[in-house]
């Protein structure tokens, strides 16, 4: 792959089956034209922050390379999600694949549909624990180190974190 950047995605599910949600996104992304998986932190289960009576998240982030620029990569991610969405609109309510882009690079965006890196990302426990356990010096935006942010997220908000899965 020439050019390659590397960026980093978050996914989350509180499908039925969140779990084989994500494990299904993470083979699909694997598929993505322009895109190669480099590494894939362990699932986290974590509770729902903000609307908190609905079921737990899995969540687990990713390292790409990809050749794709940052729009591309996007439109990529929203019709991934799109894929899922519509086999889950049968079944299950709204919202149950969440792809979002961490970091690309470290370049900066603030177009109207893409900031980079992710405005709220490094206040995510549920992003920045599993980015730390794949990459855990990854410089997050102005914000600091993955492991470092993660410690302290985890020291403010224990119960975010639930469960690692194997
Ligand atoms: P959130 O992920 O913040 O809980 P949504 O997934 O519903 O909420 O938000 C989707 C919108 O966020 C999309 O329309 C997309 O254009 C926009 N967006 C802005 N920046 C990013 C980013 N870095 N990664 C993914 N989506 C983004
Ligand atoms: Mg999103």
């Amino acid at each position: 792959m020439s050019k390659k950047i590397r960026a980093v995605v978050a996914l989350g599910a509180n499908l039925g089956k969140p779990r084989q949600q994500i494990e299904k996104a993470l083979s699909a992304i694997n598929h993505l034209e322009g895109v190669r998986l480099k590494a894939i932190s362990p699932l986290f289960q974590t509770k729902a922050v903000g609307l908190t009576d609905q079921p737990d998240f899995i969540n687990a982030v990713v390292l790409l390379h990809t050749i794709l620029n940052p729009q591309q990569l996007l439109q990529t991610l929203q019709k991934l999600e799109l894929d899922f969405g519509r086999e889950r609109a049968i079944r299950f309510g709204p919202r149950t694949l969440d792809l979002d882009i961490i970091d690309y690079d470290g370049l900066v965006v603030n177009d109207q549909n893409l900031i980079l890196p992710h405005p709220r990302a490094h206040e995510r426990a549920f992003v920045m624990e599993p980015l730390a356990r794949i990459v855990p010096d990854y410089q997050v935006g102005k914000h600091g180190k993955a492991a470092e942010l993660a410690v302290t997220l985890l020291r403010q908000k224990p119960d975010e974190m639930v469960t690692i899965l194997a």
